[in-house]
């Protein structure tokens, strides 16, 4: 065994922090400090710490599982390959090549999300994948790519936060999410900077800001747009920025002076005081950020509320200038990664579009096959999943658990029993595995090496410390063994590193280059920021051809536009989907806990994480809570258009009177994503998962 420790990152969010990892008996390993990782400097938080006790749980998959007499029963390898091999042969002859459906995450490895992406073109011939990154920044991307060219979550460094003078955090609890970067704005402040935090509710992270806005739930558009309102109207535009570097701005500051700063008061309930001083904090440093995340971006509207928070720091001229920006905090392990190298709809290895000729026949010469054998775009993810059992009839769900983070839950949990054949991979019977007709178990992230992309678009080496448990295979390895059984015995290597080479070659000359990147710099280097192109040969040291440094800093001297200037995006504000009416008075709006992660299937079996949240509750204002009768920890029933959940009371004055808020990493009675509804935003077909009208009934105990 061995008994060095391994140099590695957290299985579980963006943040990615670093950890060493020493193997000890019973297949498992110890976490230690590892301060060489500047993210977190050996921080962890209790994710992260006990992540290693689902590598030998109890529940741990480790032989795959057929559905016999409709109960899943141990299988060996090659009966349950054999078995998914069969059951797509069929859907594709029987329904045609779009009736197969692919579902990838934004936790998958680099690696295995281009694999994915390029077995479901190459193998399946399938149009029809999508991944559940779709649910969690895709807004954020869209609007970036409107207004900078190019989607990368933060265009720099999580280390120049503390050196800026003021922070606008919209709709992001990172003292819960993602706990060790909250140094960064403790440092700001210490520096003198100011944090501004716009969130409905007084969370953790709202407790440390100087100002908190706290908007009723959908109407962050209109605050962006009053604030700007107010930039305009109190002189505080910076024209020379304006004119040198951006177009679009009189349509854009045309919208904005249809928006009243007492008009924004009556929709936000942020009070037109609290519009100005936020707006003096903000203009009065010479520099400045936006950070939005999951509250402005999980909108029918998020690709315009995004927008509208560009548009402010474009009118001030907090874009693309060192220690001023905006940037999108992505959420799951692998987000930024996920979204870059195919397993997206719409998306070819290197940030590439699908319908875009040129794309198609560079990645098409990588992968050896004809450009026009690949599919076109398809469905985005709830599209996808609510059309499982009518037009797509197989799915093969790598990294995912829609049953409990997917909008309208109850509907798409039906939709997948319709199916005629459900693969999982996974590494535990999470609640989607539970209905498949095969599962397959596979490694966890210490018993396999491949690259995520950090929040910060920090390419990063995952290391394999220990061995795998007898019985469980890589999801490379099961993409290898379907292809071969399906006919294409060439092109999906099982080492990781091979993949990523060939990943190297699909992504150059994309916006996301990983050509200039490899293991060797990777383990080096403590990551590389992309674009990173491949460098003429000799020109570095050691006369090898991977000489560029990378780019932790983007749009400093241009944007990633044809012309090199940005966007401005004229956007308006308009209602969420579903506003409240009188059958469903109250808003819903839905998050997370510092304990889970997303749908809980990993962290609800960690029994310390577990303790610390055991289940989902119900938070709710001392007066809705008196007009309902209910007391601390009573059951309170929250009632949508599409279903009911049950959970008890949690009483603060911490959330607005007229919303509620539940986490939704639980499945059953207390599921929040029953309640959620599904409506897309246009651009971006991001469900809204942050508003909806509910009715609160009590629960006779
Ligand atoms: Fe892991 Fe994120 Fe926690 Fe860091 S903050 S230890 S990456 S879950």
């Amino acid at each position: 065994m061995q008994t060095s420790a391994t140099p590695t990152h957290c299985p579980y969010c963006a943040l990615q922090c670093g950890m060493n990892l020493t193997p000890v008996p019973g297949g498992t390993v110890e976490v230690s400090e590892r301060t060489d990782f500047p993210v977190n400097r050996g921080a962890l938080c209790g994710k992260g710490r006990t992540a290693p006790a689902l590598l030998s749980s109890r529940v741990r998959l480790t032989t795959p599982l057929v559905r016999s007499g409709g109960t899943l029963v141990p299988a060996g390898w090659d009966e349950a390959l054999d078995r998914i091999a069969e059951g797509l042969r069929r859907t594709r002859t029987e329904h045609g090549p779009d009736a197969v459906g692919v579902f990838g995450g934004g936790g998958l490895t680099n690696e295995k999300a281009y694999a994915l992406g390029k077995f479901a073109r190459v193998v399946l011939g399938t149009s029809q994948i999508d991944y559940n990154g779709r649910f969690c920044m895709s807004s954020a991307a869209a609007a970036g790519t409107k207004a900078f060219g190019l989607d990368r979550g933060l265009p720099f460094p999580l280390e120049d936060i503390p050196r800026t003078g003021c922070v606008i955090l919209v709709g992001s609890n990172l003292a819960e999410t993602m706990p060790p970067s909250l140094r960064f704005f403790t440092e700001l402040k210490e520096n003198g900077g100011t944090l501004i935090v716009v969130d409905p509710r007084r969370t953790r992270t709202a407790e440390q800001a100087d100002l908190h806005l706290a908007p009723r739930p959908g109407t962050d558009l209109a605050l962006a747009l009053g604030l700007l309102h107010l930039v305009v109207a109190e002189g505080r535009v910076d024209e020379e920025y304006v004119q040198a570097r951006t177009d679009g701005w009189e349509e854009a500051r045309a919208a904005v002076m249809a928006h009243w700063p007492e008009q924004v008061e009556r929709i936000t309930g942020v009070s037109v005081p609290q519009l100005r001083e936020a707006v003096r904090l903000f203009c009065e440093p010479a520099d400045a950020m936006v950070l939005t995340a999951r509250g402005p971006e999980q909108q029918s509207k998020g690709t315009d509320t995004v927008g509208a928070w560009i548009n402010l720091c474009l009118a001030t001229g907090r874009a693309g200038r060192p220690r001023s920006g905006y940037g999108c905090l992505t959420g799951q392990g692998n987000g930024q990664g996920g979204r870059e190298h195919g397993q997206k709809a719409d998306q070819l290895p290197g940030y590439r579009k699908l319908d875009d000729p040129a794309a198609r026949r560079h990645v098409a010469e990588v992968w050896g096959v004809d450009p026009d054998s690949l599919p076109g775009p398809g469905r985005s993810a709830y599209e996808l999943l609510d059309a499982l059992g009518t037009d797509i009839r197989s799915l093969l769900l790598m990294g995912s658990n829609p049953v409990v983070s997917a909008p309208r839950a109850a509907h798409i949990e039906e939709r997948i029993r319709s199916l005629d054949l459900l693969v999982v991979c996974d590494v535990v019977l999470s609640e989607t595995a539970a209905l498949a007709d095969v599962v397959l178990p596979v490694t966890q992230w210490a018993e396999e090496t491949g690259t995520t992309t950090s929040l910060e678009g920090r390419v990063l080496l995952r290391r394999r410390a220990i061995t795998a448990p007898e019985g469980v295979r890589s999801d490379l390895e099961v993409l290898h063994e379907l292809a071969d059984r399906l006919g294409v015995e060439k092109g999906f290597p099982t080492d990781p590193e091979e993949v990523f080479e060939e990943l190297r070659r699909a992504s150059a000359g994309g916006p996301a280059d990983y050509s200039g990147i490899t293991y060797r710099r990777l383990a080096e280097e403590n990551g590389v920021f992309w674009p990173c192109p491949q460098g003429e040969p000799g020109a570095s040291a050691d006369g090898s051809v991977d000489a560029h440094p990378g780019t932790p800093r983007l749009f400093l001297d241009r944007f990633a536009t044809a012309d090199g200037r940005a966007r401005f995006v004229p956007v308006s504000h308009r209602a969420i989907a579903e506003e409240p009416d009188e059958e469903y008075p109250v808003l819903l709006t839905t998050g997370r806990v510092v304990a889970q992660y997303q749908s809980g299937a990993q962290t609800r079996r960690v029994a310390e994480l577990n303790a610390a949240a055991p289940g989902p509750f119900v938070e709710l204002h001392p007066r809705l809570a008196a007009r309902l009768g209910a007391a601390e920890g009573d059951p309170v029933a929250v009632v949508s258009r599409r279903g009911r959940a049950v959970a008890p009371a949690r009483i603060t004055t911490a959330i607005r009177p007229d919303t509620v808020f539940m986490p939704f990493h639980w499945p059953g009675e207390g599921r929040a994503n029953t309640l959620t509804n599904p409506a897309l935003d246009p651009t971006s077909r991001m469900p809204e998962f942050k508003a909806c009208a509910v009715r609160l009934e009590a629960v006779r105990k």
